[in-house]
């Protein structure tokens, strides 16, 4: 077999024997996206120790070789997306390292249970044997490629969580959620992946180690500030939610959080996005932390989801209650005796005065099934329509979350009144997911480019974020570019001549090809 035509290809393969892949049929996989143009490359790196990732990335630097980074592939802007260059995939680094208790006592795996029953079992029998201690404060150290969901399957028992919920958790990786500061449905809770992440460490592009770097723990921000955004980079935090942009995230040591005694949920109906937001502050004057998750629905969402569900979709509610919007709201609580659903609905019922038949009511898991349905119900969508599918993932500070929302949906119908928009998400942190899907007739393709500039125009004029938790990427370089102050452009330049000088790591993401060039 040829190999490609990388610099570098020769030392990669003799440092990785078969872990260099370059056999079409093993590599096709990497060129997929899960949503996005295909790419292309010639051989995928499967690293499966630390110091491999070192050695690649000096080998890379030394031979001009840039790398896409790769974790579970399930990113939304096109970072992982390769166009020639080799994929640097770190899914083989994905061993569950030690967990440590408050009181300093730790738990380390071995190598023989280092994945799956047997190491979650090892660490159930070590805690077990010291008569099963309180686990608060406790961390997990972990390599960069262990799921969210192994993870979680390993902390189960001790009754702690990665507190990451999204659809994408069976794939998505701890390493990639931490540099991606990635924001699930209860981020209103517990903030990003990156607030969940004590320390993290790696390299930077360059080869160089880098770390520990740390960032804060979650406090609900200003409502004048944002409470996600991904179109800035804190610098201080260094690997930790810049994206992949300066290094490569190879371990963290994860905060865990226990996991609630109990959960209550109830779906409401709502005339705007405005009245929403006035029930986002009743909720947390009345439950306060315990706020767990405060999304919306869009009425066309839902309209797709009972589509999707057929004769199986039910809405919680006594009759037929059609609204152009639905919050779905849930509260937890620690005590196991406290009567939480009567909490729930002294709040509904009482402090907001809803009718019993607008208090969409239902067992916490139906309730989920409808929120974590909209992104299968929208694709299902596109595909019926067959006009293709602009989506945006955009934020603002909480005070104008409400009216931003309302103006966009506004201003996209009267520009595009032949589209349909499926809009939901995180409103508890100001985060929408906004689809808008052509038809056959009048494919999105043919106004792509209009409307995008509408919804960042509108965005930008609220106040708002043209990426809010999904990161920048290749997707969103152009706009990054376009609408970040220069100073700010400056000292993410600097950052990336001081570790990636040759601009090794996902060389289009955030424009750097160009912004380095400048
Ligand atoms: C159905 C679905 C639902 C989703 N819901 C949400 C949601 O609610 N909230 C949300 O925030 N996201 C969501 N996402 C997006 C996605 O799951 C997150 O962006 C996640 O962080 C990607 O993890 P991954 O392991 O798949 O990364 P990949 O897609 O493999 O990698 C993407 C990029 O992340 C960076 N990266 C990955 N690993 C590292 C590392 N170790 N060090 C440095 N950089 C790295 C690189 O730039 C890389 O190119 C969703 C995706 C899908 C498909």
């Amino acid at each position: 077999m040829s190999l490609p035509n990388y610099p570098a290809a020769p030392q990669l393969q003799q440092l990785l024997g078969e872990r260099y892949v370059a056999a079409p049929e093993r590599v096709e996989r990497y060129e997929v996206l899960e949503r996005g143009p295909r790419g292309h490359t010639g051989a995928v790196l499967l690293p499966q120790t630390e110091a491999e990732v070192q050695q690649i990335l000096r080998l890379c630097n030394a031979q001009r070789t840039p790398l896409v980074i790769s974790g579970g592939r399930t990113g939304l802007v096109e970072a992982q997306r390769p166009l020639g260059e080799p994929v640097l995939s770190l899914e083989r680094l994905n061993r569950p390292l030690s967990l440590t208790l408050a009181d300093g006592r730790e738990f380390v795996w071995p190598a023989e249970a280092a994945s799956g029953d047997a190491a979650r079992d090892a660490l159930l029998a070590w805690w077990t044997a010291l008569g099963q201690p309180d686990a608060e404060g406790a961390t997990v150290t972990v390599q960069t490629g262990l799921a969210v969901d192994a993870l979680n399957d390993l902390l189960r028992p001790l009754n702690r969580m990665f507190p990451m919920e999204m659809g994408s958790s069976s794939a998505a990786t701890v390493g990639a959620c931490a540099a991606n500061a990635s924001a699930g449905s209860n981020a209103v809770c517990y903030g990003t992946s990156a607030h969940m992440t004590d320390t993290a460490w790696g390299f930077w592009g360059n080869g160089e180690p880098a770390g520990p770097c740390r960032s804060t723990p979650w406090t609900a921000p200003d409502p004048q500030r944002f409470a996600i955004n991904s179109a800035q980079i804190d610098p201080a935090w260094g690997l930790i939610g810049s994206q992949g942009a300066f290094g490569i995230i190879t371990r963290l040591r994860l905060r865990t959080y226990a996991i609630p005694a109990q959960r209550e949920a109830a779906l409401i109906p709502v005339a705007d996005m405005v009245g929403a937001m006035r029930i986002l502050d009743a909720a947390r004057g009345r439950f306060g932390a315990d706020v767990e998750e405060f999304e919306f629905i869009s009425r066309s969402a839902m309209a797709l989801v009972r589509a999707l569900h057929g004769e199986a979709f039910r809405l919680p509610f006594a009759g037929d209650v059609d609204s152009p919007l639905f919050l779905l709201l849930q509260i937890k609580s620690a005590d196991a005796d406290a009567d939480l659903a009567a909490a729930l609905y002294e709040f509904l019922a009482g402090d907001l005065a809803l009718p019993d038949e607008q208090i969409g009511y239902a067992p916490l898991a139906a309730l989920k099934k409808i929120r974590h349905s909209i992104t299968e119900a929208s694709n299902a969508r596109m595909r019926a329509l067959g006009g293709g599918r602009l989506s945006f993932d955009t934020a603002t500070p909480l005070a104008g979350f409400g009216e931003y929302l309302d103006a966009m949906r506004a201003e996209l119908q009267r520009a595009a009144p032949d589209t349909e928009l499926v809009a939901f998400g995180h409103a508890g942190v100001g985060g929408a997911h906004l689809h808008v899907l052509g038809s056959a007739d009048r494919p999105v393709s043919a106004v792509g480019k209009t409307l995008t500039r509408l919804v960042i125009d509108v965005t930008l004029a609220h106040g708002g974020s043209f990426s809010a938790e999904h990161g920048i990427g290749s997707k969103w370089a152009d706009e990054y570019l376009a609408h970040t102050p220069s100073e700010q452009l400056q000292t993410i330049k600097a950052l990336k001549q001081a570790h990636d000088p040759h601009n090794i790591l996902n060389p289009r993401s955030f424009g750097f090809d160009r912004l380095l060039a400048a």
